[in-house]
C-alpha cells in the first residue's frame, strides 16, 4: 500500500487547499506537521509537557481489541479507543468492555470514510450516526472525535461540534497499518515524532489496514511503555492531555 502525501483541509485561518488525495491512511498535515501543531496545537492533539496522550483507532475488533485491554491493563495505563460506527454496532459488548476497563471513549466515523468525498451533509450524518453507535454500545457518551485518515474537512468540523464532539488528531504515529511495520519499527517511528506533550497514534485493528499488522503495535506497547515513562513522561488518555481551552479551530 503507498501512503501518498498529505490531505490538508483548511479549517478557517486563511489555510484552505486541500493537497494530494486521499489514500490508505494518509497522512494529515495538520496531524503530523510542525507547521499543524503551530496553526492548531489542540487539534493536532498538543497538551501537557510531561503527558502522552495514547489513542487507538479503527476498532473495536474482537480478534484484536482484547489483547490490547490485557497489555495495557498489564502496564497499568488508560488510552483513547477511537470507535469505528460500524464497528461498535458488530461487537457491543467489547466496546462497553473497553470502557469498563477505564478506557476513555472517542468517535472515529461511521464507515471509514475520507471526509473529502462526502458532502458536507454527508459528513455531518456519518458523524452523529457514529457517535449514537459509539455511544450506545459502550454505555458511555464520547467527548472526542477523530476523522478517518486525519482528514477532516469544514463539515467535519461543523459536524463533530454539533454531535458534542472535539476534533483531535495526532502528533506521532507508529505507521502500524503496513504489513512490513514491526514492533521496533513501530517505536522508532513514534518517538520519531512530537512526544512530550503530543498525542500517540496506534491501531487495534486491522480492518482498513494489512491483515494482522496489529501485532506489531501490540507488542511495541510494552517497549513504548518503557521508552516513555524512561523520558520521565506519563502516558493516558486525551482526556488528561490537558486540551481544554476551546480552540479556534477544534472548538
Ligand atoms: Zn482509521
Amino acid at each position: 500500500m503507498t501512503v501518498r502525501p498529505a490531505v490538508v483541509v483548511g479549517v478557517g485561518l486563511g489555510v484552505v487547499g486541500t493537497v494530494g488525495v486521499a489514500a490508505h491512511v494518509a497522512p494529515s498535515l495538520v496531524a503530523l506537521s510542525s507547521v499543524g501543531r503551530r496553526i492548531s496545537p489542540r487539534l493536532a492533539g498538543v497538551g501537557l509537557r510531561g503527558h502522552v496522550a495514547l489513542t487507538f483507532d479503527d476498532g473495536p475488533d474482537p480478534t484484536s481489541t482484547p489483547h490490547f485491554l490485557r497489555v495495557l491493563d498489564a502496564l497499568d495505563v488508560h488510552a483513547t479507543f477511537f470507535m469505528l460506527g460500524d464497528m461498535a454496532r458488530r461487537a457491543p459488548s467489547l466496546a462497553a468492555e473497553v470502557a469498563a476497563a477505564g478506557h476513555e471513549i472517542g468517535v472515529h466515523g461511521d464507515t471509514h470514510r475520507s471526509q473529502l468525498r462526502l458532502s458536507p451533509r454527508a459528513v455531518a450524518d456519518d458523524i452523529s450516526r457514529a457517535r449514537d453507535a459509539v455511544a450506545s454500545a459502550s454505555g458511555v457518551e464520547p467527548v472526542w472525535f477523530r476523522p478517518p485518515y486525519g482528514t477532516l474537512s469544514l463539515g467535519g468540523v461543523r459536524g463533530a461540534r454539533r454531535a458534542g464532539l472535539r476534533s483531535v488528531l495526532w502528533t506521532a504515529w507508529g505507521r502500524d497499518w503496513r504489513a512490513e511495520a514491526t514492533p521496533r519499527s513501530v517505536v522508532a517511528d513514534v518517538l520519531h515524532g512530537y512526544v512530550d506533550g503530543g498525542t500517540v497514534l496506534l491501531h487495534d485493528s486491522d480492518c482498513t489496514s494489512a491483515p494482522e499488522c496489529w501485532y506489531s503495535a501490540l507488542e511495541a506497547l510494552p517497549i513504548l511503555a518503557d521508552e516513555l515513562r524512561g523520558r520521565g513522561l506519563r502516558v493516558g488518555p486525551v482526556g488528561e492531555h490537558g486540551i481544554l481551552i476551546p480552540d479556534p479551530v477544534a472548538a
